[in-house]
């Protein structure tokens, strides 16, 4: 699904140079390339804060704590989404009140938002599911009306461009009240291990949100909250920095895969192509296609059998997930959900596809198709 192998080698020298660097300094904890990559990605994002940290999962639980999220209070995401989503908000006693999604975007459903508030809901989760932003404007007129919180989880669009109804632009993640991010290998931005990166323009919040990070602590061994330890290592920040640098680069790389993608399967019959928004630029962490009269574990296999991988992203809805399984939600609750994990399929997405490549992919699901 993702060639870091060939990505790496175009940028070796420049990788291993800053992961050297990290060695010799020995500085690995909080060293010089974490505070530099840090303002890079402030001043990439327009953010006045980035706050490092050790993955997205953490980014996410670390969110909801500095908002003061109370056990009982009612978070609404999305079912059709990666289950760290849902999983930091049931670790802190939250309770996930989940919604359904747009057909055309996979992205949760506005007016099912407001369907979903009630006297106990503090915070929206939007997800910008596959690499597209979900309407932010819209989101935070809802939150506003209702007086609750945002948080963005960017963990599959850094780097997309939301664009105002105005016309005025700015980088997904930083509209809401905390935009967090995942470092994940294979995600549009990706670390060597793990990482991840919280966003915010409120100082009031960076402050709390930095305290979380390292363990609730003001000054050095005296903890006024009870904190996590999360951090982004030196060697990861490294790695980071040059890859953030192509950042515009790659996604451009992954756009125009998925225009030959498009160009490929628009009005086929049995395939809905992604639909683009007006209002985000589409980063393409994935490139998910929906199945129409398909076999699609059959179209799987043909296409293992030829060597190039497909996923499902995601088989399982939320709520019908076993650790999550809840009376408030049955099967039939969230018909788009439900529907969509069991007709999309997402083909290979990433910076290194080549038109030979791109032809060999969409002839095989064509001959699929064809017979
Ligand atoms: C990857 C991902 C996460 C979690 O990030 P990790 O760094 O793996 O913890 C959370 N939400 C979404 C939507 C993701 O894609």
């Amino acid at each position: 699904m993702v060639d870091l192998q060939r990505q790496y080698h175009h940028i070796k020298p420049e990788i291993d140079n800053g992961i050297q660097d990290v060695i010799d300094s020995c500085a690995f904890i909080n060293g010089p390339a974490v505070r530099s990559f840090q303002e890079e990605l402030e001043k990439y994002l327009g953010a006045k804060h980035v706050i490092p940290c050790g993955n997205g999962t953490d980014a996410l639980q670390v969110s909801m704590m500095a908002l003061g999220l109370q056990p009982g209070d009612e978070v609404i995401t999305t079912s059709f989404t990666f289950i760290a989503t849902a999983e930091v908000i049931a670790l802190l006693k939250l309770i996930p009140v989940l919604v359904d999604v747009d057909p055309d975007t996979f992205n949760i459903d506005l007016e099912a938002i407001e369907r979903a508030i009630t006297p106990k809901t503090k915070a929206i989760v939007p997800v910008h599911l596959f690499g597209q932003c979900v309407p932010m404007e819209e989101i935070m007129e809802i939150a506003k009306k209702h007086n609750l919180y945002v948080i963005e989880d960017n963990c599959q669009a850094i780097g997309a461009d939301y664009i105002f109804k105005d016309g005025s632009v700015t980088k997904a993640g930083t509209v809401g009240h905390i935009g967090c991010t995942s470092f994940f290998p294979s995600k549009n931005l990706g670390c060597y291990g793990d990482g991840g990166a919280i966003f915010t323009n409120d100082d009031e919040l960076a402050k709390q949100l930095r305290v979380i990070v390292n363990h609730g602590m003001t000054v050095r061994y005296y903890h006024d909250y009870i904190g996590v330890n999360s951090r982004l290592d030196s060697i990861q920040a490294a790695v980071l920095k040059v890859k953030l640098r192509r950042l515009d680069d790659y996604a451009a790389k992954r756009r125009a895969a998925a225009d030959y993608y498009d160009n490929a399967f628009a009005g086929h019959p049995n395939l809905k192509i992604p639909v683009r928004y007006s209002q985000s630029t589409h980063v393409f962490h994935q490139y998910t296609l929906v199945t129409k009269d398909v076999d699609r574990k059959g179209l799987i296999d043909h296409l293992a059998s030829k060597e190039i991988p497909a996923m499902v992203y995601y088989p399982v809805p939320l709520h019908m997930q076993k650790a999550y399984i809840d009376p408030r939600y049955k099967r039939g609750d969230f018909p788009v959900t439900e529907f969509l994990s069991e007709h999309v399929i997402s083909l290979p997405m990433h910076t290194e596809l080549d038109e030979e490549q791109l032809e060999y992919i969409t002839t095989s699901v064509h001959e699929f198709l064809n017979r």
